[in-house]
Order: C-alpha cells, then structure tokens, then sequence
C-alpha cells in the first residue's frame, strides 16, 4: 500500500499542524482531567483563567515522555510559545474536528495516569512519535507552500455544491457510527458528513443512470466519505484498496463542476480545462478517459451541454489533440510527459483550471515523473497555491478488507524454474489471466515463452510503442486473448472485473486484490520484510501460510494490536512494526538526500 504510505504520513504532518491550533482552545472544560494534570507541568503554558483545567496535549505529551524516559531533543519553553501565537490567529473548529484518533489515544492514555504503563503503551507512544518524526522530516505539506512563494493561500475552493439539510444537520456521532461501520477513518479539520446514497449526493439524474446501468447502485466507503468532501471543495488524499472505486471519487466531483461552469459561462474555442487529471500509464490515462466521456455523453443525452474531456497522453499523435484544444475543453486525462508538452507549447491555458487530481500519486513518483511533476506543479503555480488547504484524509484501510476475497496462494519457486512453472500455475483456471513482474524484460521473455507453447497471449510494459500497448489492451479487455503478461506498473489501476486469476511473477511491493485467485511466486531473492507481510496478511485472511513462510520469524509485537495499529503504522505491512520499516528508512535516505517524493502528493485533490 504505497499509497498509503505516503499519505499516512501527510496525515500525520496535517494533525502536527493542528496540535498547535488546539492551543487555542482553553475555553473548553475537559471532563476527567484534575488539577494536577496541570500542576505537573511546569509552568510555562499558564495563561490564567481556566488553565488549570486545561494543559495543553503537547505539553501532556511531554510529561508523558518524561515519564517513559523517551524523551529526545524535543521542544524547548521557546518554540512552545511561538507555536502558541500561530495558534491565537488560527480560528479554532467544533471539538472534534481538533483532533486525530492519534491525540484521543495518548490522551486515553493519559487519563489512565495512575497507572504505570505496559509495554504496549510504551511502544504506542514511541510508534506516534516516529511517525510525528517522519512526517516532519518528509516537510509534507510545506513544499506547495515554498512553490507557490508569494502567494498565500488560505480558502478551499469555493462550490455551489450543498448536502442535503438533514445531513448537514446530523451529528457527530451519526457521521461517526456510519464511518465506524464503513472502517472510514477520517483526519482533517471540520469533515463533510459522509452520505450514503448517490441520490443524496444531488447528483443530476443522468449521472445516476449512468452508475445505474454500470450496476453501480450504491456507494463504496471511500465514496461514502470522499465525494462530499471533494464536492464541498475541500482538497483531499484519498486511499483505499484497488477495485474500490477511487476514480469515480474524483471524477464525478470533477465533471459536476465542469457542468456548473458550462452552464454559467460556455468555453469557446481555445478555452479550459477546469480540472485535470494525473494517471501514471496511458493505459490508466484512457480507463478513466472513458468513464468520464461515458458520463458526459449520458448527461448530454439527457439535455446538457456536451462536455470535452482531452485524453492527452504521449504515442498520439497531437494533431488529433490538437484539433480537441481547439474546440474547447472542459477536463483533461493526461499522463505527465504529454501534460508537460502541451503546457510548454502554450496549448491551452489554466486559467480556468481550479481542480487538480493525481491518481496513484505515489506511483506516479515511483515511476520517476517526479521531475516532470513538479514541472507541471510550477507551470499551475497559480493553481497550486490552492493545494491542499485543510486537507482530509480518508482512508479506508485495511480493516475494511480484513475479509479478502482473493485465495492466495504462496509458491516457493527458484528463480530459474519460475518461468517453466508458469505454464503448469494457467492451467489453475480459465482465462483471463493476469501475469504481474516487476521488469520488462521478464515481461518480454514470458510473453515470448507463453506465445511459443502456443497460449494466446500479449504484453504491456512501457518500452513498447503505442500501437502494440493498445492492441494488447483492447485484445486483452475484449476477451481475444488469454494472458495478459505486465509490468506492475504500467498495469497499476487498471480495472479489470473478470480477472480470473492473478499471478504475481515477482514478489509485489503491495498485494492487489483483482477478486479470484492469487498466485505469488517467492523465493531467496525475496525481501523478508515483505515475506513477513505476506505471511501475516494470509494468516490475517485465514488463508494457508506455507511451510516456506510459517517458518519465518518476526517480530512478536509486529501482529499485536497497540494503539488501533497491527503491523506497521507507516506501511500497512502485517509483519513488521514501524521502526523496522524498509520503506520508511527509504523515504527518510530520499529526505536526507534532498529529495523529497512525498510532495508531489500535495499538488492534487488525490
Ligand atoms: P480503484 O481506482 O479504487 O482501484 P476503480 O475506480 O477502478 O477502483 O473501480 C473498480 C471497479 O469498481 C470499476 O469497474 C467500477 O466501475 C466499479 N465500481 C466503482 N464504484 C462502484 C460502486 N459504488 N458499486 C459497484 N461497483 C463500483
Ligand atoms: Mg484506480
């Protein structure tokens, strides 16, 4: 859950942000806190009336710290004050949107004072620090801030969209029993209250049509909580598993504000978009083009104004783009290359452009389009000074997939048989299968393999030409040919519902779950944290853990529950804890290095 990884962090970062402003809430009594809560602490926040019921959480953090002798180079008296006047300036929100499940914790934690604290709690309470520690180091959320230097940026986008009154009337606790029954965890500032019906969401009837004869009737979690926050205006990091309706959260909010600019203002020739949207591979780039024109071409049917969406992604030729521009263009589904092309071109303007989403964000860096990223944040700097104000965060995570309706299967196979074995692991199922490995040169040598023992198969990978990728993609979708063999990249967030089985030729970073059966190839080349992960996902989903990984062992406390968190709380991963994180150690050398991946996250909605 690369995803995850980053945004868990930027979370983080976000609730550091608001620890300060909470500062700013003395007026409110705290139930169950005495007096000597506040007599413990030295002084220093003594601001007269009504402290002595309220000690601020971050100076209760530190006594908390002191006690457990975890306490580092922290703050001094100094920073505490300065964070204080930041803080006076900051409106404060109703109660809870203050705070993050992390602060109710400690705070739990700390009600229950007089007793000394197990083990687990000391490792809770170090576990938040490493991940208030990361945050800080990775500067989340502070490079659109640097970016876009002499702009300030203070407001959300402003949307004409409202709920419907009796959900914005509903309460704290309604909005939290549905996120509780969802598994929607949600950080942020004044949360839009999740809706749990299209119909609520004031969706135009030929948009609900149109999910209707998709079969799509009701929304999922991450749709639940994200479509009104992105319809509020909000800006948001989205996570969630694969397969759970991501791209209709940020496409729908897109093409509603598309539709209301049209009706107020039509473009003419040369003009938009309004939004944009970031894929990592063309082939995502055309998967979420087509829903969105899908739905475009219900709501023009039904009487509204026809609405362009430009697929602009590279190995087209930019006269067919082109000659699109040149009408006008309401969105945009591009790949970043081709992105930056036209904008270096002068092919069209952002002058009209207030939405920006960045699918599988973190993948997109991975894939090295970081570079290419921030030239498309500094071109829309304008833009970007928008970005993420007040973020939310939802995420809908693992607890909500605790149920996996993949079987996996582990298979411990040597390196130089895994390409012989395959032939014997097709035969597990019907087409249409999916074969995942990490190089394109094993995508080339089994595509290659398969095709000489005569099974109908084709490839993808980012080194083949544009008309090979489409005719393996069309032939694959269409059901004319069996396998089809990918990188994981350039196959990540695709949709494909009638995936038989998958099979994992290399070990993968993050365990998709296409339903129907999983077939993971492992063996000594394999990272053992990894392994670990896999092994305590299996045991987790009650599936058979092989001999090969039973015998593995890890740490203890890693599958224990402490502080709401199994496994790692900056991964995901079942098998190990945060402070033995390979991928938390690679952000922080990236850091150290100067790069820092994680702010190409702050540029979108997503
Ligand atoms: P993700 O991006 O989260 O991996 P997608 O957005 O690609 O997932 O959606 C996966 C599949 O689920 C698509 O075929 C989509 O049409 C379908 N889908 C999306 N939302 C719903 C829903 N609310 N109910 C049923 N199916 C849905
Ligand atoms: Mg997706």
């Amino acid at each position: 859950m690369e995803v995850a990884t980053a945004s868990r962090s930027s979370a983080v970062e976000e609730d550091a942000s608001r620890k300060r402003k909470r500062y700013g809430r003395r007026e409110e009594p705290e139930e169950g806190r005495t007096g000597s809560d506040a007599n413990n602490g030295n002084g220093e926040d003594d601001e007269g009336e009504g402290v002595e019921k309220w000690v601020p959480l971050k100076q209760r953090k530190k006594m908390l710290r002191e006690k457990l002798d975890l306490r580092r180079k922290r703050k001094t008296g100094a920073n505490v004050e300065e964070e204080e006047q930041v803080v006076e300036e900051i409106p404060t929100a109703g109660p809870r949107a203050m705070r993050s499940l992390l602060d109710e914790k400690v705070e739990m934690l700390q009600q229950g004072e007089g007793e000394p604290l197990d083990p687990k709690q000391e490792i809770q309470i170090e576990e938040a620090e490493m991940l208030d520690d990361t945050a800080k180091e990775a500067k989340i959320l502070i490079p659109v801030g640097q970016r876009a230097k002499d702009i300030t940026f203070s407001d959300s986008i402003e949307t004409s969209w409202r709920p419907p009154r009796w959900v914005r009337e509903m309460s704290e606790e309604d909005c939290q029993e549905i996120r509780d029954e969802w598994h929607i965890l949600v950080e942020g500032e004044r949360v839009p209250n999740p809706i749990k019906r299209f119909e609520d969401m004031k969706f135009p009837r030929p948009i609900i049509e149109s999910l209707r004869d998709k079969g799509i009737k009701k929304p999922t979690p991450i749709q639940i909580q994200g479509l009104p926050v992105i319809l509020s205006g909000r800006d948001m990091i989205g996570l969630a598993f694969t397969g759970s309706g991501k791209t209709l959260v940020f496409s729908l909010p897109l093409i509603m504000l598309a539709l209301e600019e049209e009706k107020k203002m039509p473009i003419t020739s040369g003009e938009g978009p309004f939004g944009i949207i970031v894929c990592p591979s063309r082939e995502l780039a055309k998967q979420t083009h087509s829903v969105i024109s899908r739905i475009c071409d219900y709501l023009a049917r039904a009487g509204n104004p026809q609405l362009r969406t430009l697929l602009c992604i590279g190995g087209v030729p930019f006269k067919e783009q082109a000659d699109l521009v040149r009408r006008g263009i309401h969105m945009i589904v591009a790949t970043p290359g081709r992105l930056l092309d036209f904008l270096k071109k002068k092919k069209f303007t952002l002058n009209l452009c207030k939405y920006l989403a960045l699918d599988e964000a973190d993948r997109l860096v991975d894939m090295g389009f970081e570079e290419d990223l921030s030239g498309v944040t500094k071109k829309i700097q304008d833009f970007a000074k928008k970005a993420l104000v007040q973020p939310v965060v939802v995420n809908v995570g693992r607890a909500g997939a605790a149920n996996l309706d993949v079987i996996q299967e582990v298979e411990y196979v040597k390196q130089e048989a895994k390409i012989v074995y395959l032939l014997e692991c097709l035969q597990k199922t019907p087409p249409p299968v999916l074969i995942f490995c990490e190089s394109k040169t094993d995508v080339d040598d089994i595509h290659e393999y398969l095709l000489l023992k005569g099974v109908e198969a084709v490839a993808v990978h980012g080194g083949k030409d544009q008309e090979e990728r489409e005719y393996a993609m069309s032939s694959f979708r269409e059901g004319k040919k069996d396998v089809l063999v990918a990188t994981d990249v350039a196959s990540k967030g695709l949709d494909f519902p009638d995936i038989q089985h998958v099979i994992n030729y290399d070990m993968p970073k993050e365990i998709e779950n296409y339903t129907g059966i999983a077939t993971t190839f492992i063996n000594k080349n394999c990272e053992e944290t990894i392994l670990l992960d896999l092994k305590h996902l299996l045991l987790e989903a009650k599936q058979r853990v092989p001999a090969v990984l039973s015998s593995l062992t890890g740490e203890d406390v890693a599958v224990e529950e402490i502080g709401g968190v199994k496994g790692c709380a900056f991964c995901g991963g079942l098998g190990h804890r945060i402070a033995n994180c390979p991928k938390r150690a690679h952000a922080t050398q990236k850091q150290a290095a100067g790069t820092s991946s994680r702010e190409v996250l702050t540029g979108g909605d997503y």
